[in-house]
């Protein structure tokens, strides 16, 4: 193939398939064809709309083992978390299968006798996606599921690292009935197709996820037509343990939510903060979790952690590491790389450091890699403070079973998601989004449908 992407195997570095890059005429064709089906989608009732989304709901489910696989093969994580994810993204179909058929208007008392006043809500229009290679699939199922169940049309650009994932879930949404026109993909660069979707008469609304400078230029892009706009941007998480937590208990969360997908999260815990009094005894527990796991291909039932999804993504994440050593943190377990460059794989082990302060890099910027800084602080109101100095604001977590000092920080924390004593606050029927530099906009529960939404007002008169 020519003009292609070749998805390679980040455990391996091995082609997987190439995928065809569309051309700007074949992106323009496809948002004309969105937008045409529109029409007769939007106008199909809210109960057939849902019963096709649980049709396609179905086919995933009935599909989970091979789009699993397709999900470790492009993006290396290990197989039981893509099972895990193929679960995941079906729940939000299952959850927005439901809600579409609760998209409720309301009426208002009128001023005067001869007014009725009513207000409705309609499908915002074509929504065009772009999507992270970090979730291939739940990624856009967020999205897809309160988008088709509200009305609209919907098209997809995914990460040039994982397409097959996006690829094989709209085939399989085809086969459960929903119109070819109604759920599309493309793929290429991601700058152009972007450009492509902003200037577009037909999209009326952008949703993203992905890093966020890039949001930043689809927000910019999206004014001059002003379409809608949902951000899921970076997070650079903190992770705080009281003095009271159940230091046990924390240490396996604290793994989980760090070292889930290699650490390449959004959520993932990026910051860990310690009180002064029990930081030792935590982090005994901690690097002893961490030594258990497994680094290796993901298509190994044994690997806790694989791959790094490209040479980017590593080299950012070993020149955290090495900033930090220069800067005095000290190394408990890890700082070692199985890595070929001729052949493209790159793993880290996980990677604990210790003594680590506000002046390096890791405590700014979003590490998206299996290491794990921990800090001390002194008071609950020190540990707000550290947390809240980030432009990020995604998620938070503590651990406490002292109700006041839990309250207080989950009053204080600026952040869109806090988990108290969890480390996966994450499912389809609750808001995930973040608050500052880390989104616009949420995704799950009821609030997720609202932003494929237009209000109309209705004034009858001369009644
Ligand atoms: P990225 O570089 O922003 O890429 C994400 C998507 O944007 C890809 O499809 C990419 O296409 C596309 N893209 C790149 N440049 C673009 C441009 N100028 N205009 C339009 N689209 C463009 O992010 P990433 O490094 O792949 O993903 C990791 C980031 O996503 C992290 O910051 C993470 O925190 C964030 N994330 C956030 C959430 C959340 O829910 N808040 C969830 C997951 C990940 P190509 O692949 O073709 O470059």
């Amino acid at each position: 193939m020519t003009n292609s992407i070749k998805v390679t195997n980040p455990a391996t570095g091995e082609l997987i398939q190439e995928v065809k890059v569309n051309s700007e005429d074949e992106i323009k064709q496809a948002l004309k064809n969105g937008h045409e089906s529109f029409k007769s989608w939007s106008k199909i009732n809210a109960h057939e709309r849902s019963r096709l989304i649980d049709a396609w709901s179905q086919k995933i489910k009935e599909n989970k083992e091979e789009l699993a696989h397709i999900m470790t093969l492009e993006n290396g994580k290990p197989l039981k978390e893509a099972l895990g994810e193929v679960d995941y993204s079906a729940s939000y179909l299952d959850w927005y299968a439901e809600e579409g058929k609760r998209v409720y208007g309301r009426t208002i008392p009128a001023h005067t006798e001869s007014k009725r006043i009513i207000v409705t809500q309609q499908p915002v229009g074509l929504v065009a996606a772009i999507t992270p290679w970090n979730f291939p699939g739940a990624m856009m199922a967020r999205k897809a599921a309160p988008a088709l169940a509200a009305g609209c049309t919907f098209i997809i650009k995914p990460a040039a690292e994982t397409p097959l994932t996006a690829i094989k879930l709209i085939e399989l949404a085809h086969e459960a009935g929903i119109p070819e026109h109604v759920i599309q993909y493309v793929n290429g660069s991601g700058k152009q197709i972007g450009e492509l979707f902003t200037e577009s008469e037909y999209v009326r609304k952008i949703t993203f996820t992905g890093s966020t400078p890039v949001g930043k230029t689809l927000i910019q892009d999206s004014a001059s037509t002003i379409k809608h706009v949902s951000m899921e941007l970076g997070g650079h998480a903190p992770l705080i343990i009281a003095e009271d937590a159940d230091l046990d208990f924390a240490a396996k969360q604290t793994i989980a939510t760090k070292f889930r997908n290699a650490g390449q999260t959004c959520v993932c815990a990026n910051r860990i903060l310690v009180h002064e009094s029990i930081v030792d005894a935590f982090t005994e527990k901690f690097v002893a979790e961490a030594e258990k796991l497994k680094v290796g291909n993901g298509l190994d039932s044994e690997t806790d952690i694989g791959p790094i999804i490209n040479e980017k993504g590593f080299d950012k994440i070993v020149s955290q590491i090495n900033n930090a050593i220069e800067k005095g943190a000290q190394v408990l377990v890890g700082n070692k790389f199985d890595v070929d460059k001729e052949k493209g794989y790159f793993f880290i082990h996980p990677t604990v450091l210790k003594n680590v302060t506000a002046e390096m890099d890791i405590m700014h910027e979003e590490t998206f890699g299996p290491v794990a800084p921990i800090t001390s602080f002194k008071t609950i109101e020190e540990a707000v403070e550290i947390a809240n100095s980030t432009p990020y604001g995604l998620a938070a977590y503590f651990f406490t079973n002292n109700y006041q000092t839990g309250t207080y920080l989950h009053e204080n924390l600026d952040f869109g998601i806090v988990g108290w004593n969890d480390g996966a606050p994450s499912a389809a029927h609750a808001p995930f989004g973040g608050m500052k530099e880390s989104g616009l906009g949420r995704e799950g529960g009821l609030e997720g449908i609202e932003p494929y939404l237009e209000t109309k007002y209705l004034s009858i008169g001369n009644l």
